[in-house]
């Protein structure tokens, strides 16, 4: 989709999202299955960071802080793979959509002041994690996970209009931004310096 305003759109476009979508958070489905995934440590960063998984708190914590606010913004990046067992490109992908989420994060903050950011599993932003010994040390940078936050992310794809697979030989990454209904209006209105 595309939103009438400029400046969210330079921004989403700055960050290099694919595409976006917006929906209410109260049509979000908050799942405890989803939480079962992530305990099975795929991704293997089940418990290694404040980012994730128990780290996040119960399914039901984490629907009552996303649903403290009415809407989320959904982007994704898609990357292209060598084949379907590139797993370097995969951790790649991982790492640059958490870079454009960084990025994202960055170029709002200064006209948001209450909202959340989620991206993909997992946060590299320091070299060794505190995780689980002393607080985390840049706790409004850290970006937790869609799915650890126990949500389908392919349900909230179908709902914001977001293709889900692109394709054969690609992985494609979903992050969010989770803030008030007036809030989003504000960031549309914004005019492009
Ligand atoms: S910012 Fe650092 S301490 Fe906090 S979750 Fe990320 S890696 Fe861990």
């Amino acid at each position: 989709m595309g939103f009438k305003n400029e400046f969210l759109e330079e921004q989403l476009n700055a960050a290099g999202f694919f595409q976006y979508g917006v929906v209410d958070t109260m049509d979000i489905n908050f799942s405890q299955e989803v939480r079962a995934m992530c305990e099975v440590n795929t991704c293997r960063e089940h418990g290694k960071t404040w980012a994730c998984p128990p780290a996040v708190g119960t399914v039901d914590e984490c629907k009552k802080r996303i649903r403290q606010y009415e809407k989320m913004l959904i982007f994704s990046v898609k990357y292209d793979l060598e084949d379907s067992f590139d797993f370097e490109g995969m951790m790649e992908g991982a790492k640059q959509f958490k870079k454009a989420c960084r990025a994202f994060d960055k170029a709002i903050k200064p006209y948001l002041e209450h909202y959340l950011i989620l991206s993909n599993e997992g946060c590299d932003l320091c070299k060794e994690c505190t995780y689980p010994d002393a607080p985390c040390r840049f706790p409004d940078r850290v970006h937790g996970s869609l799915e650890g936050n126990g949500i389908f992310v392919n349900e909230i794809a179908k709902l914001a209009q977001v293709k889900y697979n692109n394709g054969a030989n690609t992985v494609t990454y979903f992050g969010a931004l989770v803030c008030n209904e007036k809030d989003l209006k504000e960031l549309e209105n914004l005019e492009v310096k």
